[in-house]
Formats: structure tokens, sequence, C-alpha cells
């Protein structure tokens, strides 16, 4: 299967810390892939290497064969919730409609089939009521819907996306994990930061484990094993058996 993101070689050092050593990945095209690995694991310094957000130290980083820079376009990037300024005066509306001319630049005028665009997103995400809503203004599944809806006008042909699921009620995890679907429906690819090990099985249909190195990558039947979560989470017994309790689902 051809590859949509290669990495050879990535580390990554924030003063006197390496959050990421040495990381070798290819994610093929149209997975659904979780990012798992404990607290402080760099797992959102991979998206935002991935993205080119932070200084690197790397070998080869390519997106669809190209460097980053020449494909951002392509790619929707959907920050932690907790990294933004919600207290920034806009509206929910005003953030899907971000999604559309980040591509564009500033200066682009808006076209009635934007308009439409960002609409369509809004409602995929059940945010049409409080659409003129301040941001400042929002629970947090609302938040992520915000964001998700933004992605969505944005009309990608990859996902990286850093726990869209924290801190969101049922009802929101419900409608993001269905348009995850439909975004894998379509032939999109999307790598996601996911904290609750009881779901990556059902969530997912890869996984990349990390604990500042690479621990494993792979479809979850070969690579979501016992072995490789007590790797990750520093040989917790406690993690590796109430996973397997919950779901019943490890292979060793
Ligand atoms: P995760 O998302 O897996 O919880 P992060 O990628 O946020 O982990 O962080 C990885 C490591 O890098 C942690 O030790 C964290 O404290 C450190 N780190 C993250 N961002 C910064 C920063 N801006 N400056 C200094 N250290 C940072
Ligand atoms: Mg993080």
């Amino acid at each position: 299967m051809t590859s949509i993101i290669t990495i050879k070689n990535l580390s990554v050092d924030y003063q006197q810390t390496r959050a990421i050593d040495q990381i070798t990945l290819a994610i093929p095209m149209h997975v659904r892939a979780a990012i798992i690995g404990p607290n402080g694991a760099g797992k959102s310094t991979l998206l935002k290497a991935i993205m080119n957000l932070i200084p690197t130290q790397v070998d080869k980083l390519t997106i669809f064969d190209s460097p980053v820079q020449k494909v951002l376009h392509r790619i929707a990037y959907v920050p932690q919730t907790s990294e933004v300024n919600w207290n920034f005066p806009t509206t929910v509306y005003d953030v899907v409609l971000m999604g559309i001319s980040s591509n564009r630049w500033i200066f682009h005028k808006i076209k009635a089939q934007d308009r439409e665009k960002v609409d369509d997103a809004i409602q995929k995400m059940s945010l049409y009521d409080i659409k003129h809503r301040n941001i400042n203004q929002l629970s947090g599944g609302q938040k992520q819907r915000v964001f998700i809806a933004r992605a969505i006008a944005q009309d990608a042909d990859l996902y990286l996306l850093d726990e869209p699921l924290a801190g969101v009620d049922m009802y929101s995890e419900k409608i993001i994990m269905d348009q995850f679907s439909k975004f894998q429906k379509e032939g999109k690819t999307s790598l996601t930061v996911h904290h609750d090990l009881n779901t990556v099985s059902s969530y997912f249909d890869s996984v990349i484990m990390l604990n500042k190195i690479l621990i494993a990558n792979g479809p979850i039947d070969t690579t979501f094993t016992a072995e490789n979560i007590n790797q990750t989470y520093y040989g917790s017994r406690q993690i590796v058996d109430a996973v397997y309790e919950e779901t019943g689902v490890i292979h060793s």
C-alpha cells in the first residue's frame, strides 16, 4: 500500500528535553489510526512536527511524497482544545469559515459556495442552533465539534486530530466518531491522538504506540498487543489488565 506520511529519524528537542527520539514511521493511505501513549509521550509533538509547526531534526518527512509546506492545503490539523485561546472574540460560524479561507489566504473573497460548505459542516456537527454564538460560551463537546466542523469545511485528504474526544459528552463523542467513519468512507486518512485505551479497537483500525520512541505502528490486530501496551505504559501490568478486562480484545 502507498504511504501517505513518511518519516525517517525524527527527533524533537524542547530546550534540554528530548520529546521525540529517532522516530521512523510510514502511514498507509486510508487508515484511521490512533496515536496512543502516556502523558508527555510526545503525541502532540509528533502532530506539530508533521505540520512543521516546531523545529525538528529529521532525515526525511514527506506527505503525499512532498514536503509538508507544499501540501498544507490538503491537511486539516485540529490542535488540543486546551492549547487554544477561547477568549478570542469570534463566533462558531467564523471559526468554521476560517477552515476555508486558511487554504487561500486572508484576502480571499468569500463566495456563496463557501457559505454552503460552512453551513454543511455546521449542520454535520449539529451546531446550527449555536452558529452565531461566541466561542467563549461553548461546552467542551461543542468546542471540539466546532474544530471538527472547521476541518470538514477545509475538505482535506489528511486529518490530524489532537484528542478530539477529550472533555466531550457522549452525544458529541457519537457525532464526532460517526464523522470519522465518513472521512474514511470518503477515502481520507486520519491520525487521532486518543487517550481511552478501551475504545482503541472499536474506533480505529490501526495504532501508533509512542513513548518518546516509537514502540509500534500497524493494524490493531497485530499491534495493539499486551506486550506493546506494557512497553508503552512503562510496564504497567495494571493498565494491561484493565484494558483486557474491559475489552477482551488484546491479541498477544
Ligand atoms: P503528549 O501530547 O503525549 O502528552 P507532548 O508532545 O505535549 O506530550 O510533550 C512531550 C514532552 O515535551 C513532555 O515532556 C512535555 O513536557 C514537553 N514539552 C511539550 N511542549 C513543550 C514546550 N513548548 N516547551 C518545553 N517542553 C515541552
Ligand atoms: Mg498532548
